[in-house]
């Protein structure tokens, strides 16, 4: 698939997660060769070969501690860093569904243990249920709570879409 046929057919562009620091989309579809050398770099193998050969982020087996190893490699800056965004690597925030285990009265708070940002708090509610609160202005969509979560109860979700970034 050549790169105007992926913009044509778009695929799962509004769904793919690209690799921190990437340029909008329709840049990024641009600018990225395809090389794989953000896939060969990333330390913790977040990265794969999505649709069309375009690099993905994949938060099943962990998620981003931000080493900029990927964006430091790409040779054509469709990873592209600057003193502006270095705090600001995409636009991405963790959401709860609605099978929290918490929620149903079982004791169980590994994702608020492993985020660094403290983004998830637990209130105690009654009937011995926890209610758990996603503070989304805390959450950098890091992602390392979505595979600890025995129940896949929390999802990674654009704030904003790639497609809306301004162009470079
Ligand atoms: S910043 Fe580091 S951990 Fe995150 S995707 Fe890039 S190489 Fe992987
Ligand atoms: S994605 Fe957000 S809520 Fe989840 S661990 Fe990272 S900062 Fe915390
Ligand atoms: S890890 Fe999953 S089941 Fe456990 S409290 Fe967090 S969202 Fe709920």
């Amino acid at each position: 698939m050549n790169r105007m046929q992926f913009l044509r057919g778009k695929f799962n562009s509004e769904t793919a997660f690209r690799p921190p620091w990437a340029v909008s989309e329709i840049d990024f579809v641009d600018m990225c060769d395809r090389c794989g050398q953000c896939i060969r770099s990333c330390h913790l193998k977040l990265i794969k070969s999505g649709t069309a050969g375009f690099p993905e982020i994949d938060f099943s087996n962990g998620g981003c501690d931000f080493c900029q190893a990927c964006v430091q490699n790409c040779p054509t800056d469709a990873l592209h860093l600057t003193k502006s965004n270095v705090h600001q690597p995409w636009h991405l925030t963790a959401e709860l569904k609605n099978n929290c285990l918490s929620e149903q009265g079982v004791v169980c708070r590994a994702c608020g243990d492993i985020c660094e940002m403290r983004a998830i708090q637990f209130k105690l509610a009654v009937g011995g249920v926890t209610l758990v609160e996603m503070n989304t202005d805390e959450c950098n969509g890091c992602g390392e709570c979505v595979s600890v979560c025995p129940v896949q109860a929390i999802e990674i979700k654009h704030v904003i879409n790639n497609d809306q970034l301004e162009r470079k």
